[in-house]
């Protein structure tokens, strides 16, 4: 059979690893130790020198299988699971940097990994944070202790779409390590891997598990970055595939040694929303863009940030490089339009924090995710007072529509 494509191989990837008894779903095995009739088979796993499972922080059979999947759908070499989108960031950063570091980071960042940058500055790490929508002001802010280089794709709240093939361009010239959260696009509507990304994570509590009912993420190698020439990687993990001791370093580092393990109960969920990524971003990428244009042409709505407006400034470079624009628009409401009471209104529209749910939600993004951050951050991000993040759904378009119209007449 030729290589299957995306869907079916998430849909048939578990059983084609012959697992046991010959089960569809790779079952969810809550064993956190794992016997060796040979102790010489548990030695090499503790070397490195094999495959297998030592102790359930580190990797488990059920968490691995969904790793398997990530990586199928990130076209990657390998992915290490976390128990949470920023475990899987705070870990990578934790594991590959040192006090007298530089990273440089696109200004426009989810908010929690914004606080994380903050934490690392304490540590004696450098952080310089530009406008990731150009790739010169990367450029411009390298140093020699660069290391790495950290972008999102499309950028929560005001959906600024990174140059990320400009920046990728750079740091292959440049021998940098370039990580991007694929978060916001989701393996199905782009691969890191095509601009040349060295390791890409996904929150998987978001599109990739779509249901809101399981917290996880991941980070994957793509196999572009040669390790060998990465400053800080420890000599236990220089066995093997050159292109992967970062990643070994990562699960070592970051998930044995700082502990946030993905639950197995956890990664059977995940692994079963995984299934149907595809059908539903394509459901949610619809609705969100017939939003968008119902709430552009709306005179209570003041402006829309929607990579799939053509008067979004990155729209063509989101047309290139996405497969659609995403789930996920902000908007600011016109003068006099209180946007606490505009929630209020929405009927099918939950007021809450998540976002790449298969349900419609709204937040106020100034008084809650970003608030912590005050006003002076919030602006150099682009964030308004008014301004309303909304994660679009799979619901029936009409009723949105209809939602929405009613909450705006
Ligand atoms: C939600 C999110 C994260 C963190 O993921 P969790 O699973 O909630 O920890 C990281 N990056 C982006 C872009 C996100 O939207």
């Amino acid at each position: 059979m030729s290589t299957p494509h995306f869907t079916t191989q998430a849909l048939h990837g578990d059983r084609l690893g012959a697992p046991e008894h010959g089960v569809l779903h790779k079952p969810v095995h809550n064993s956190v130790a794992f016997g060796y009739a040979d102790v010489r088979d548990l030695v090499a796993i503790f070397q490195n020198r094999s495959a297998g499972y030592a102790y359930g922080r580190q990797s488990n059979p059920t968490t691995d299988a969904l790793a398997r999947k990530i990586t199928a759908m990130e076209r990657g070499l390998a992915s290490v699971p976390f128990s949470t989108g920023m475990a899987a960031i705070g870990a990578t950063f934790l594991a590959l940097l040192r006090q007298g570091d530089h990273v440089v980071s696109s200004a426009y960042l989810f908010g929690n990994t914004n606080s994380l940058f903050g934490t690392l500055q304490n540590f004696g790490i450098e952080v310089s944070f530009v406008d990731a929508t150009d790739a010169a002001e990367v450029a411009a802010a390298l140093k020699p202790n660069t290391r790495l280089v950290f972008v999102e794709t499309i950028a929560n709240p005001v959906t600024q779409v990174a140059d990320l093939a400009g920046i990728g361009t750079l740091c292959a010239e440049r021998g940098l390590l370039y990580v991007v959260d694929n978060t916001l696009t989701s393996p199905w509507l782009f691969q890191p891997i095509d601009v040349q990304a060295s390791l890409v994570i996904n929150s998987l509590t978001k599109c990739i598990g779509g249901h809101g009912n399981a917290l996880g993420g991941s980070v994957t190698a793509t196999g572009c970055y040669d390790w060998s020439r990465y400053p800080h990687i420890s000599d236990a993990y220089k066995n093997g595939d050159a292109r992967l001791w970062g990643l070994t370093q990562i699960r070592k580092k970051g998930l044995r040694d700082f502990g946030a393990a993905l639950a197995p109960e956890a990664a059977h969920h995940l692994s079963v929303g995984a299934d149907t990524l595809a059908l539903r971003v394509e459901r949610s990428c619809a609705n969100a863009q017939a939003v968008a244009e119902f709430c552009a042409a709306h005179p209570k709505v003041r402006k829309v940030f929607y990579p799939g407006l053509p008067e979004h400034p990155q729209h063509q470079r989101a047309k290139t490089l996405f497969k659609h624009y995403g789930s996920l628009l902000s908007i600011e409401l016109s003068a006099g339009v209180d946007c606490f009471d505009f929630l209020n209104k929405l009927e099918l529209v939950v007021s809450s924090s998540h976002l790449g749910d298969n349900r419609s939600l709204g937040i106020p993004v100034a008084h809650t995710i970003f608030w912590e951050m005050g006003a002076a951050r919030r602006a150099s991000m682009g964030v308004a007072d008014s301004l309303v993040r909304l994660s679009i759904g799979i619901e029936d378009i009409h009723d949105l529509l209809a939602d929405f119209a009613q909450a705006l007449a």
